[in-house]
């Protein structure tokens, strides 16, 4: 039998109906490729006993040609979303062994849909990072090696500088459907921490509209910009995740009660006539070669399936990436006072509460989630709190207003390079100075401080043969025309599966 792991969600959607193949045997064959995979560290919690129950259960509704629409299919689950009796820790030490009694509302449609869980998927600690590198659990390794590089799987995992991290903080997920360890993943974003990762990997990834999918059991970061999204192997599987995840919640009051159309429907729609615009702002000064001819390739590719090109002004580009980090840190610092030692995972005993609550969060969070909660707590203190906080909100409505302005003259999606450069080494980047790290969510932070939909789709490879991807922005609630325009990058650039499983 073929490698059933090699298969794009939507094809095993169809061998499974075409009874080609089980669940069951679609599921052992992911499990089987996990366990050869551990130095990827993708996966913080596998779950092989839960999965094959869920297969079994879903071969029975098949073999009756019953089943829901991702009946059988297994997924990877980002550590970031609450799985019912599963162990759930954001990566962070202050969970613990934290064991929701509850599930979150994405991952609980997902199942409602009939998909299988494999497991829970590394990320950066509460989503904070761009590489993977602040997981309590340690850094994720990408499948994707230079050219040229015969690195092995390591002993003991990552290999300082000779691998490459998936990006972050969705690492584990974009590793995992990058290396054919399940078929699909949940995702989250924040600043970029869906579209980075795919771009790194050679995945597709899409942040949907703010409120587009149910924030309820997704541990939060900063509760205004966190959006649930899928990472896949093609644009077409996408599509299919997303129509399971999103959909109105009560439980989630931001989540928006506007029906979820076929997302499917919308993949191979001809894209013919819709006007795409390139943002001049986004030309950085010292913009990489080889990026700014990724994104001129994907100009031309729209282009030859009759879209219209037309350059745009955002003016307030510039500001995104400061006042992001004002406004994500400053809910994170709200968002993660509830670790207190009480009612979560780690407790370090003091002599009184403060003492405890101290000594507490001082062990369990790491170094880059104590500087969003210093940042924050500084933005948002008196004296401060007009100079930063109230700033940064305002360029966010500024930012906003831009993109409003360009969707009203009559532009239906915006094309940009979905990062600043290919993947770069573990260790590389960001420990003398942040802002290095920081510097990769150029791109993608705009998008979240605005509440649009973004898709990441792989478009090419460097000349070190590492993938580079392209965004696609749309309007609110307009997921559709991004996996329309996505799915002609998709067919001219063809996909980019990891050659070589060097890693076991
Ligand atoms: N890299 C960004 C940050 O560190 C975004 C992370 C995310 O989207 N969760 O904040």
């Amino acid at each position: 039998m073929t490698d059933l792991t090699r298969l794009t969600l939507t094809e095993a959607r169809e061998g499974l109906k075409a009874k080609t193949f089980s669940a069951t045997e679609l599921t052992t064959a992911h499990i089987a490729a996990i366990e050869k995979a551990r130095a990827l560290n993708a996966y913080v919690l596998e779950t092989p006993e839960h999965a094959l129950t869920q297969a079994a259960a879903s071969d029975a509704k098949l073999a009756k040609g019953q089943g829901g629409p991702l009946e059988g299919l297994p997924l990877g689950i980002k550590d970031l979303f609450a799985t019912k009796g599963v162990r759930t820790t954001a990566c962070s030490n202050i969970l613990g062994n934290f064991v929701p009694p509850y599930e979150s509302t994405v991952s609980g449609q997902l199942w409602r849909d009939g998909a299988v869980m494999l497991g829970k998927l590394n990320n950066d600690e509460f989503a904070m990072g761009s590489s993977n590198e602040t997981s309590a659990f340690g850094a994720v390794v990408n499948p994707w090696r230079r050219k040229g590089s015969n690195v092995g799987a390591g002993a003991t995992g990552a290999v300082e500088g000779a691998h490459l991290v998936p990006g972050g903080s969705s690492g584990g997920s974009a590793s995992a459907v990058a290396a054919d360890l399940c078929l699909a993943a949940t995702a989250t974003d924040t600043g970029g921490s869906i579209r980075q990762p795919a771009a790194f990997t050679g995945t597709v990834g899409i942040k949907p509209t703010y409120g587009r999918c149910s924030r309820w059991g997704i541990v939060a970061f900063a509760s205004s910009l966190d959006q649930a999204g899928p990472i896949g192997k093609t644009v077409r599987d996408c599509a299919a995740m997303l129509g399971s995840m999103a959909g109105h919640d009560p439980k989630d009051t931001t989540s928006v009660d506007t029906a979820v159309p076929d997302y499917e429907k919308a993949v191979g729609r001809s894209v013919k006539g819709m006007k795409i615009g390139i943002p001049r702002e986004y030309r950085l000064d010292g913009l990489n070669a080889e990026i700014e001819a990724l994104w001129q390739q994907g100009i031309d590719w729209l282009k030859a399936a009759g879209a219209e090109i037309v350059e745009i002004s955002l003016p307030h580009t510039k500001y995104a990436l400061p006042a992001y980090y004002i406004v994500a840190p400053a809910e994170a610092s709200s968002n993660l006072a509830r670790y207190d030692g009480v009612r979560y995972g780690l407790r370090e005993p003091g002599r009184d509460i403060a003492e405890m609550y101290e000594k507490t969060r001082a062990e369990g969070f790491g170094a880059e989630v104590k500087r969003r909660i210093m940042i924050g707590t500084y933005v948002l203190s008196a004296g401060y709190y007009d100079a930063y906080y109230l700033k940064a909100q305002k360029v966010r409505t500024l930012i906003k207003r831009d993109f409003d302005e360009a969707y009203a003259a009559g532009i239906d999606a915006v094309l940009t390079p979905a990062t600043p450069s290919a993947a770069f080494g573990i260790g590389e980047k960001g420990s003398s100075d942040p802002v290095e790290m920081y510097l990769n969510d150029i791109f993608t932070v705009t998008v979240n401080m605005a509440g649009l939909p973004g898709l990441a789709v792989p478009a090419g490879l460097d000349r070190q043969g590492l993938p580079l991807g392209l965004q696609l922005i749309g309007r609110p609630f307009d997921e559709e025309t991004l996996f329309s325009l996505g799915q002609v990058i998709e067919d001219a650039a063809g996909r980019f599966p990891v050659a070589e499983r060097w890693w076991g």
